[in-house]
Parts: structure tokens; C-alpha cells; sequence
């Protein structure tokens, strides 16, 4: 835009084109105008368009979200970054708790239900069946299986327990409740 408008004019030009995007959207075309890309929002060239804007501002070191310049090693601003997080932290936290819901919410073992000390485990989980089936769960971290179990439709196979008795029966093949239960019965 030129430089000699007035401030005001270009509130009100900034005001006119978001309310002209704002009808392309709820029409179901592009922000532009022009029809969308299957499967998309927007269309190819804005795509592209924004692809291209974002490259350049990771070369220049800016946060992909706003002008502020990105964390050093990261292509976001503090601010963002921090933002993305609390939104990844809180999705993790609904999917690890509909996993737990899933499996019956206390710990098979011992009835533990406070779900700070819960985790999910793989019944029988030790042997090769076991470290392929978390290759393919995550190669990162074993928590991913929340993610898994969600996308699987929560299979049989998997138990909740708390993480003493988790501990137990890993090491030590069996969990110290079992025998405990056995001497009361
Ligand atoms: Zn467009
Ligand atoms: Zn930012
Ligand atoms: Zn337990
Ligand atoms: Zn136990």
C-alpha cells in the first residue's frame, strides 16, 4: 500500500479486507476468493503463498505465528511456543485419560485409581511381541501409546496398572500383591 495513506485509511481498508475474506470463508472458498483446494481450506496458490512466507522466515530467524523473532534452534517466539505446548500438554493429558477410561481406570493389581500413579501396560509385555509393537507404537517414547491405543480402538491385551505394581511385575516377573493375596485366600 502506499506510504501517504492516512493511519485511519488503512484501518479501514485492513477492516474491508477482512470482511471480504471472512465472506469467501463462509461462502466455502478461499480467504481470496478463488475455490479451494480439495481437501483444503485455501487455495493452491495461497498455500503456496504461505509455504513460501514461512520458509523466508525461518531463514530469517522470525516466529512463523508473528513478527517477534523465533527462540534460538526453534521456529517460534517464546510466546508461541509456549502457547503450542499448553495445547499439545492439555490434548495429551485428554488422550492419556480416555486411554485409562478405556482399560477401566485403576490398576488391575492392587485398585490404585488416583490417576497420577496409573500407566498403561502391555499384558504379558516382555518379550519381542512387546518391543515390536512399541517400534511401532512410537521409536521416541513410550507414551505415545495413549495415541496408539485411540487410534486402534483401545484392542484387548492391555491393562491399566499403577506404576508399583508396573515396576514389580517388570523386574521381578510378578508383583508382591500376588503373593500377598495368595497367603490371605
Ligand atoms: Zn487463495
Ligand atoms: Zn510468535
Ligand atoms: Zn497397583
Ligand atoms: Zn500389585
Amino acid at each position: 500500500m502506499a506510504k501517504n495513506f492516512t493511519a485511519e485509511q488503512r484501518a479501514k481498508h485492513a477492516r474491508d479486507v477482512a470482511a471480504c475474506q471472512k465472506r469467501n470463508r463462509e461462502a466455502g472458498l478461499c480467504s481470496c476468493g478463488r475455490p479451494p483446494g480439495q481437501g483444503f481450506k485455501k487455495c493452491s496458490t495461497c498455500r503456496e503463498r504461505i509455504k513460501r512466507r514461512i520458509e523466508a522466515k525461518k531463514t530469517l530467524g522470525i516466529c512463523t505465528r508473528c513478527k517477534a523473532s523465533a527462540e534460538p534452534g526453534h521456529t517460534l517466539c517464546g510466546k508461541h511456543r509456549q502457547e503450542i505446548s499448553q495445547r499439545t500438554n492439555k490434548l495429551r493429558r485428554t488422550v492419556r485419560a480416555k486411554a485409562l477410561e478405556a482399560y477401566g481406570n485403576r490398576c488391575a493389581c492392587c485398585g490404585e485409581s488416583r490417576r497420577e500413579f496409573l500407566t498403561i501396560d502391555h499384558v504379558g509385555g516382555t518379550g519381542a511381541a512387546h518391543r515390536r509393537l512399541l517400534k511401532v507404537i512410537s521409536p521416541h517414547s513410550a507414551t505415545n501409546i495413549s495415541w496408539w491405543l485411540q487410534k486402534n480402538g483401545y484392542p484387548e491385551g492391555f491393562r491399566v496398572l499403577c506404576w508399583n505394581c508396573n515396576c514389580a511385575i517388570g523386574i521381578h516377573g510378578a508383583c508382591p500383591h500376588d503373593a500377598e493375596l495368595a497367603t490371605r485366600s
